[in-house]
């Protein structure tokens, strides 16, 4: 979950919201992704999918080593839990969990879809991964609350 964290904060650093994934065969890092939406303005371009779709790649298969795991900072998304499930993934850690339960994933693993069951467990360094989330948001808001005083002021200043 580490390396996930870590994976988050480059696309921090690059101004996209800061998920981070990673997939993990034979207590190995294979691959990392970070969310990309913002880059490449593709709806798809989620962490889990940049990892899933590397892993897939050093592979050279669509279904990922028995055994393979795939660490992510958030709940997944039902698009990025199907792609685990389609990608074979045994095993999902989840960081932080998605506000106001409206996330599938639960629901998802354990739906036999494909014959093929991941097993999820959330909450690993819960703490960390949700401060990532947050720290990013409120820095956003204050950012909006800025502009909108400086824009108030301006306007003012043009009255006078
Ligand atoms: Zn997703």
């Amino acid at each position: 979950m580490r390396a996930a964290i870590r994976a988050a904060k480059r696309g921090l650093c690059q101004g996209e919201v800061p998920i981070g994934a990673v997939v993990v065969v034979e207590d190995k890092v294979v691959s990392s992704g970070y969310n990309r939406r913002a880059k490449l303005q593709l709806a798809s371009a989620h962490a889990e999918m940049m990892a899933i779709d590397k892993a897939c790649k050093a592979f050279g298969s669509w279904r990922l080593p028995e055994g393979a795991e795939l660490y992510v900072t958030l709940e997944p998304c039902p698009m990025c839990m199907g792609a685990a499930l389609n990608a074979r993934v045994d095993k999902l850690y989840f960081g932080a969990y998605e506000q106001k339960g409206r996330s599938l994933t639960a629901a998802l693993a354990d739906s036999n879809l494909l014959n093929h069951k991941t097993e999820v467990q959330g909450g690993v360094l819960e703490g960390e991964c949700s401060a990532l989330l947050t720290e990013f948001f409120s820095g956003l808001r204050q950012k909006a609350k800025e502009e909108k005083e400086r824009k108030k002021s301006d306007g003012k200043n043009g009255a006078e």
